[in-house]
């Protein structure tokens, strides 16, 4: 099986509401900072010091718990790296992955040779906490948890986060909090989570703050753990543009407040139109909804993207056949995802 990513292709133009991206933009600061970039700060190798600052001082933590990344996903290839290198030949590690999950976790173990362990999820994509927990063996190295959890959009609470880092003290478990921006909750700075040297946060700015094309992510954990991720990631991987931009994304928080307000109302929108035309859907606590269309839904994907509204296909994902997720961030862009939804669904038959 190859778990290779699947690049999702489309048109510069139109509505992108299927990689979770903020459709309003960034910053118009981040822009500006850009702008103002000099000549010597494009030819120079970057220095990281204020971003890193920034981003230590955003999170509420230490610097030495800190290590920025080039997007989350370049964390999630270096965590991969540390936890399977070294694997004795014919005795690959294990990753433990909730399915479905986002796609990263799989490529990457398959890419440094590990073997993935899936685990599905609960009715309902609850968290399968008993089914983790036993699929936890002698020769897990890693496991991957998403809160919350994309493409479902559900919440594992704080203690079962913790019961499963518990668990595994002989491997890294990561708590992928790629959209902890949209739910509130996180394990950074939590006292009980701090104590677990083996528990490593992910983080990204490219959701909330609008910063996917600059790509900035960020790992949290123990400055020990951490250590050895500092050897893999390459001295550079953030490039200069992104560690300017960085800080004076995190600084604008009325932008990030006015999206994630946006996101909210959005949610509610969405919610009542499914409820309405009697579709199924799971309440999330992202920045996205999963939505399940049936037999129909490729129809409709097709009709939508005739209308130059891109959704993601997550039919072939376990326990989402028929599922499509949508980005419901800017109202308006919500909105207009509605109004085609309705029709293509109308010209039915
Ligand atoms: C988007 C996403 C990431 C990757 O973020 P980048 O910073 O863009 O690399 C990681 N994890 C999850 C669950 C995501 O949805």
């Amino acid at each position: 099986m190859s778990y290779e990513y699947e690049r999702v292709v489309t048109p510069a133009s139109g509505l992108r509401l299927h990689l979770n991206e903020n459709t309003g933009g960034c910053s118009p600061r981040v822009l500006e900072a850009l702008r103002g970039m000099s000549a010597a700060d494009v030819a120079f190798y970057p220095d990281y010091d204020r971003a890193i600052a920034a981003c230590a001082a955003h999170l509420g933590i230490t610097p030495d718990r800190l290590l920025l990344t080039n997007g989350l996903d370049d964390g999630i290839l270096a965590v991969s790296i540390l936890a399977l290198r070294g694997g004795a030949a014919g005795m690959p590690g294990e990753v433990v992955i909730t399915v479905p999950a986002f796609d990263m976790y799989a490529a990457c173990a398959d890419a440094v040779g590990g073997t993935v362990v899936d685990v599905r999820q609960g009715a309902d994509f609850t968290f399968p906490v008993d089914a983790v927990l036993a699929a936890i063996g002698r020769r897990t190295r890693l496991v991957w948890l998403t809160n919350p959890n994309n493409p479902t959009g559900q919440v594992i609470a704080r203690e079962t986060l913790l019961r499963v880092a518990r668990a595994a003290p002989h491997a890294i478990v990561v708590v992928d909090e790629a959209y902890a921006d949209f739910s509130g909750e996180t394990l950074i700075a939590d006292p009980e989570a701090a104590r677990l040297p083996n528990l490593i946060v992910g983080r990204t700015f490219a959701k909330a703050h609008g910063l996917a094309g600059l790509r900035a992510g960020a790992l949290v954990g123990d400055p020990a753990t951490l250590a050895p991720l500092r050897a893999i990631v390459a001295p550079y991987t953030i490039n200069a543009a992104t560690a300017i931009a960085l800080p004076v994304a995190l600084e604008d928080t009325e932008h990030f407040e006015s999206y994630c307000g946006q996101v909210r109302e959005s949610k509610t929108l969405l919610y009542a139109a499914l409820d309405r035309l009697r579709i199924k859907y799971w309440r999330s606590a992202a920045n996205f909804v999963l939505v399940s269309l049936g037999d129909d839904s490729a129809r409709v994907i097709r009709e939508l993207a005739s209308r130059e509204i891109y959704v993601r296909d997550r039919s072939a994902d376990p326990g989402c056949s028929g599922c499509i997720r949508v980005t419901t961030g800017l109202v308006e862009h919500t909105r207009a995802f509605m109004d085609a939804l309705e029709e293509v669904l109308c010209d039915e038959a």
